[in-house]
């Protein structure tokens, strides 16, 4: 039979997207015999601001076989166990979007619903006194799952803040150990196959032709082949979206990492924080139809809890998504496949579902247009759901001035509007097959924004309130007791991953 195999593989870009990509390919395709080669120009810097993740990432590193304690040392690392958004809801205003699983239902009755009911009738504590993320973060705490059963220890559910640039080196290391071939060259220009339209070759400046048979494009928001060669269009989603610019600071540590991301509202866009070993990161994203870049930039400058380590970097971006993420031979990850906007810091997760979904559909050199066209379905779905969530946040506050009327005036997307329509409701919350968010992290948001249903689900009723009251009276001792027990977060760093 014709062997239709790959052989070769080139990545185009070296910032998170291509080696991630690299390793994760150098893992999979091992004794494949396929030749891996990653491209990238040393005149044009990875974009570095990819801080803050969420927790697929932490299967991504096992499914590498990497050792966390040695990642999280060599990449500065520390833990995440979610989001504190601070004046979103209102000015004054703090709610905490936990990562992890809801508590446990009673019988066929989730928590949200049970939760609900007594809430409405006064009897309910905070959504955060129930989740150990939330409560565990807010009193700078963190240890990891231990197998402890029917405790709320053996579901903690974390990720990671690092440092951009250091995470990507270290997976270069562990790429180029795996026989990844990496040139460092600025690729001009991509020759085209007469045939079908397919990239055949990519040329370096020094004249150097490499050509392959499926191409990976890491080079970012240029997308220099997706687009650049192979013109796949873009879908601009700046109606729903509304933030385009970023300026960034790194900043000096001005206390203990907090295990946490903290995203405070401003007036034109929303500023966070990302803690990590060695220093802090921080940004403003606004809307540059609300903000001037010199204001944006005096606002995030005077508002850093630490001395501002070098001088703040200014960005544009069109949030939104190419219209298909593989075109032909070519493979778009990272920035070059789209980027939304970092407030929920998914963009490294997407990277991760596509190398996911690629290894899935891994194409022979016919290219099957079956395998093709559900991969691009999967992940236009992906960031379909990604950007309600999202604008869930901007639509759905009480801030005022004219960028935050502004979101409240954006229409909602089918989807979100069902989504908000059914928690009106009765509190109901569907999640979608294969949705990053789980259950809590809709709860959390919608209560935390204060969308809060008039009614509960009824079948609530054919519980005793008595056993309700109890099983939330002992949720909320568990999570009590288990935070009390476990080290503060800076504690835990400094003993397992501090030093070698
Ligand atoms: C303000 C902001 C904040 C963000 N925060 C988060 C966050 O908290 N969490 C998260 O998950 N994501 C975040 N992201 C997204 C995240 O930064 C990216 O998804 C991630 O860094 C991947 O980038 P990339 O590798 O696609 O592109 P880049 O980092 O831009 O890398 C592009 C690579 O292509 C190479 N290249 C370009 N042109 C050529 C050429 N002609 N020849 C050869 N090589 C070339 C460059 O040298 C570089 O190596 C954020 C993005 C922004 C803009």
């Amino acid at each position: 039979m014709n062997d239709r195999r790959i052989r070769s593989v080139v990545i185009v870009g070296g910032g998170t997207a291509g080696w991630m990509a690299a390793a994760a390919l150098s893992r999979s395709l091992a004794g494949m015999g396929v030749r891996l080669r990653l491209i990238e120009s040393a005149r044009i810097d990875p974009i570095g601001v990819g801080e803050a993740t969420v927790p697929p990432i932490m299967d991504f590193i096992r499914q590498l076989g990497i050792d966390e304690d040695d990642l999280v040392r060599e990449i500065k690392a520390t833990y995440k166990l979610g989001i504190g958004y601070r004046d979103w809801t209102c000015a004054g205003h703090f709610y905490f979007h936990p990562f992890g699983p809801a508590a446990p239902g009673m019988g066929n009755i989730p928590f949200q619903a049970y939760w609900l009911k007594m809430l409405l009738e006064g009897k309910a504590g905070r959504l955060e006194e129930y989740s150990i993320q939330a409560m565990a973060a807010l009193r700078g705490r963190f240890a990891r799952p231990v197998h402890a059963p029917n405790t709320p220890l053996n579901k903690l559910t974390y990720a990671l803040h690092f440092d951009a640039g250091r995470f990507a080196r270290y997976l270069r290391g562990y790429a180029e150990a795996r026989g990844v071939l990496r040139t460092e060259g600025h690729v001009r220009h991509a020759a085209l196959r007469g045939s079908d339209g397919f990239v055949d070759s990519v040329t370096l400046e020094t004249g150097e032709s490499v050509s392959a048979d499926l191409f990976i494009d890491c080079s970012g928001f240029q997308g220099l082949l997706i687009e650049g060669a192979l013109q796949t269009g873009y879908q601009d989603w700046n109606q729903w979206l509304p933030c385009d610019r970023a300026v960034i600071v790194h900043s000096e540590r001005s206390a203990p990492p907090d295990p946490y991301t903290l995203v405070t509202a401003r007036d034109a866009g929303w500023q966070w924080r990302i803690p990590l070993q060695h220093r802090d990161g921080n940004g403003y994203i606004y809307s540059g139809a609300f903000s001037e870049d010199d204001s944006a930039r005096a606002l995030l400058l005077g508002n850093i809890g630490g001395r501002p380590l070098s001088e703040p970097v200014a960005l544009r971006f069109r949030p939104g998504r190419r219209k298909a993420a593989w075109n032909r031979n070519v493979v778009a990850l990272g920035l070059a496949a789209g980027f939304l906007e970092p407030l929920e810091a998914t963009s490294i997760h997407l990277i991760q579902r596509g190398i996911g979904m690629l290894l899935r559909f891994f194409p022979d050199r016919d290219f099957a247009a079956a395998d093709v066209d559900r991969y691009n379905r999967i992940i236009e779905s992906e960031f379909s759901r990604v950007r309600d969530f999202l604008l869930l946040h901007y639509s759905q506050t009480e801030r005022v001035g004219p960028f935050w009327r502004h979101c409240r005036d954006i229409p909602l997307t089918e989807g979100l509007r069902e989504k908000i329509e059914l928690f009106r409701s009765h509190g109901r919350i569907l999640r979608e097959e294969t949705e990053l968010f789980p259950v809590l992290s809709w709860l959390s948001v919608m209560v935390g924004q204060n969308i809060i249903p008039h009614r509960y689900d009824p079948l609530v009723d054919a519980l005793d309130p008595q056993r309700i009251q109890s099983r939330l009276d002992e949720l909320r001792s568990a999570v009590k007791g288990c935070v009390e027990a476990m080290p503060p977060h800076w504690d835990f760093i400094q003993n397992t991953a501090t030093s070698a």
